[in-house]
């Protein structure tokens, strides 16, 4: 984990058309965004209460979810 990583605060993710998962960020202090909530799609918890409506869109823990290979016996 470099400082840079630590800059920038993901929220959640979202599926594009074609496949590819955007990242959410938090929005920052000063940026113009919609006040509507990103649900997420898998456990419908919200995401972001700005910046929505977004479709497609999962909370970080559902993105693991998604992303991560079925747990082996030396996953911890
Ligand atoms: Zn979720």
């Amino acid at each position: 984990m470099g400082p840079l990583l630590s800059i920038i605060m993901v929220i959640g993710y979202t599926e594009r058309e074609d496949g590819v998962w955007e990242t959410i960020e938090e929005p920052k202090p000063g940026y113009i965004v919609t006040m509507a909530f990103i649900l997420c799609r898998e456990c419908k918890s919200a995401i972001s209460s700005v910046g929505g409506p977004r479709y497609n869109s999962v909370c970080v823990k559902c993105y693991e979810k998604i992303k991560s290979p079925v747990r082996g016996p030396d996953s911890v």
